[in-house]
């Protein structure tokens, strides 16, 4: 059970973050909030610790500066208390890749991709050591459709995915559980925060609804949860004509099509 361990969090002061602090905290686990606002997370463990009994931590960094995803892995690497690291903080962007400025594509890929596998690095070395824990991480469909238009954000949530489902082959062995939470569109402020307003999308999903399944895949241990995706079969086909290509790709000589013809 959760005696004695906690869970650490980041993006937590809002949207999916704050909603795995609650459902963490509802379990018994202790908290760690990470995120910039020190202010909303300090509200958000006050409301947990007088609701559910347990402690809860606010640790505020900002993910996109070096010095503080240090700060926060070595928070992750030395106290064994912290049996499961969701990697939830992050962002999305406007507009299209050219429209996007270099910078704030750097400053995606830094909290995307950077953060997450720092703190994935620094949970997976101790877990390991220790023989059981858990890492939930956030990516997005948006990573399996480059068809939606939002190719910068889709390709660090690619990262996501691919990260988890590698760690997930590695580590399963040593006893730690990684899982890839993909989800569409969920009612947060990340849509206004990347100047999108919400109530001009169909079919997103309520926050408490998308955790609360994410949860549900987490129990039974799915190395990938989708929970926007009713027909369950869909996925598994992706997974097994990928798995199919793999013995092709072990070739002395390119294939036909590619052979010179020149006449
Ligand atoms: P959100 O409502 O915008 O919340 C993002 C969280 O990340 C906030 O707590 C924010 O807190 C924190 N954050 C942002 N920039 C940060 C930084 N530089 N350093 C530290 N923390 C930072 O977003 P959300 O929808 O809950 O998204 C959570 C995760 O789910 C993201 O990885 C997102 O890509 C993924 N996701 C979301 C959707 C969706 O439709 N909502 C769909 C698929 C995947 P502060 O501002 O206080 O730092």
């Amino acid at each position: 059970m959760a005696e004695n361990t906690s869970v650490l969090i980041t993006g937590a002061s809002t949207g999916i973050g704050s909603i795995y602090a609650d459902r963490f905290a509802r379990r018994g686990y202790d908290l760690v909030l990470v995120a910039r606002d020190a202010g909303r997370l300090t509200t958000l463990a006050q409301k947990l610790e007088a609701q559910y009994g347990v402690q809860a931590e606010v640790l505020p960094a900002d993910l996109t500066d070096p010095s503080l995803v240090e700060a926060v892995a070595q928070r992750v690497r030395e106290d064994s208390r912290i049996s499961v690291l969701v990697n939830n903080a992050g962002m999305s962007l406007s507009g299209t890749f050219i429209s996007q400025t270099g910078a704030d594509i750097n400053r995606l890929v830094t909290l995307n991709m950077t953060a997450a596998m720092s703190l994935a690095h620094a949970a997976a070395t101790r877990f390991a050591a220790a023989g059981n824990g858990s890492i939930i991480n956030l990516a997005s469909v948006v990573g399996l459709a480059p068809e939606l238009g939002m190719t910068a954000y889709g390709a660090t949530k690619a990262f996501i995915l691919y990260l988890s489902q590698g760690l997930n082959l590695e580590l399963s062995a040593r006893g730690v559980y990684v899982q890839a939470v993909v989800p569409a569109a969920t009612r947060t402020e990340i849509w206004a925060r990347s100047g999108v307003d919400i109530d001009t999308l169909s079919g997103v999903m309520d926050a408490g609804e998308m955790v609360d399944a994410a949860l549900a895949g987490y129990d039974r241990r799915e190395p990938v949860t989708i929970p926007p995706l009713h027909n369950e079969v869909l996925w598994t086909l992706h997974e097994q004509a990928r798995q199919a290509m793999l013995p092709e790709f072990t070739q002395e000589h390119p294939a036909p099509r590619y052979l010179r013809n020149d006449g």
